[in-house]
């Protein structure tokens, strides 16, 4: 199952006049057999799940791990409450179906953005565990909001090698966080308050592997609708050498409330306080450089945390 499709119009729009679009595709690519990766373009789940594993146990992987999040009563309901604690308990229940399916042979990676609403402001709550990656293009700057589980993460984190070297190092493709195989299964979160004009991104590494940050942020700003970024997206990878299967997904943010209930028209920071969220700590999660810790994926007060746990 590599298509989750949207059940939804690809533009919604709620009760806070936030109105999301979002464009999707996927492509075995020029190498592989099979299409291994899943995805789900659902408002308010946005989400990319990379199988592996092989003889379609991957598939499998990355299948069940989006129908779990499918499973997630508020994308019927369209509702935007999801918690951080919520979206674990459903990551949690994909690993456990994935290893008795599978025997833990297989895994899938997951990364994406849920938006959610608190004290009736729009965030993205931003998921990973794995190397699929989510990318926000915000106020004009493109930064890679997930950070990898993988080996080569752990090599530039410990400066022992470069981003750069990490695009062509041998083992640039182990993960070191998967659901369905391993110990760990715990994902990142970030919080994000969701900007006017937010392009975010969602892929597979598919994408990634194929195309530098540069390039990807080259289309990203220049394509027209969400769906024209996808494709535009997509046959880059594809022209680059389309190694691995390529997944992606692409939702703009649209008619984003400000804190007096007027729909925004221009940047709602300047540049120096592009990071500050602007409700009081204690009344919205305030890290957006870093994972949020348990006590804010939980919903819980933690007025002295700002370091994020690894
Ligand atoms: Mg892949």
């Amino acid at each position: 199952m590599n298509q989750q499709p949207a059940s939804v119009p690809s533009t919604t729009q709620q009760g806070t006049g936030l109105s999301l679009s979002c464009g999707y595709g996927t492509d075995r690519g020029l190498r592989r057999e099979l299409n291994e990766d899943s995805f789900i373009a659902s408002d308010p789940v946005f989400a990319v799940a990379d199988g592996m594993g092989g003889h379609e146990a991957g598939e499998i992987a990355s299948g069940m791990c989006v129908r779990a999040l499918a499973g997630i009563p508020q994308i019927a309901t369209g509702d935007r409450s999801i918690t951080a604690a919520v979206l674990q308990q459903y990551l949690l229940r994909a690993d456990n179906s994935i290893r008795e399916a599978t025997g833990a042979r297989a895994g899938t990676t997951l990364t994406g953005a849920v938006v959610v609403e608190q004290m009736g402001m729009p965030y993205w709550l931003v998921m990973n565990i794995g190397d699929s990656r989510t990318y926000r293009l915000s106020q004009g700057r493109f930064e890679q909001i997930s950070v990898d589980h993988s080996e080569v993460q752990e090599l530039v984190d410990a400066g022992e090698i470069t981003q750069q070297q990490a695009t062509v190092h041998p083992r640039r493709h182990v993960v070191t966080r998967a659901l369905g195989t391993g110990d760990e299964t715990e994902a990142d979160y970030w919080l994000l308050p969701v900007e006017e004009g937010d392009r975010v991104l969602v892929c597979s590494d598919g994408l990634t592997s194929e195309l530098a940050d540069e390039h990807i942020h080259r289309i990203l700003s220049t394509a027209g609708t969400p769906q024209d970024a996808v494709d535009a997206l997509i046959q880059a990878a594809l022209r680059s050498g389309g190694r691995d299967n390529i997944t992606v997904i692409v939702v703009d943010a649209r008619n984003v409330m400000n804190d007096a209930g007027a729909a925004t028209t221009a940047p709602r920071h300047d540049a120096s306080a592009e990071d500050e969220v602007t409700l009081p700590r204690g009344q919205a999660p305030q890290a957006t450089t870093g994972p949020l810790s348990q006590e804010e994926q939980d919903g819980r007060d933690s007025e002295d945390s700002t370091e994020a746990p690894r």
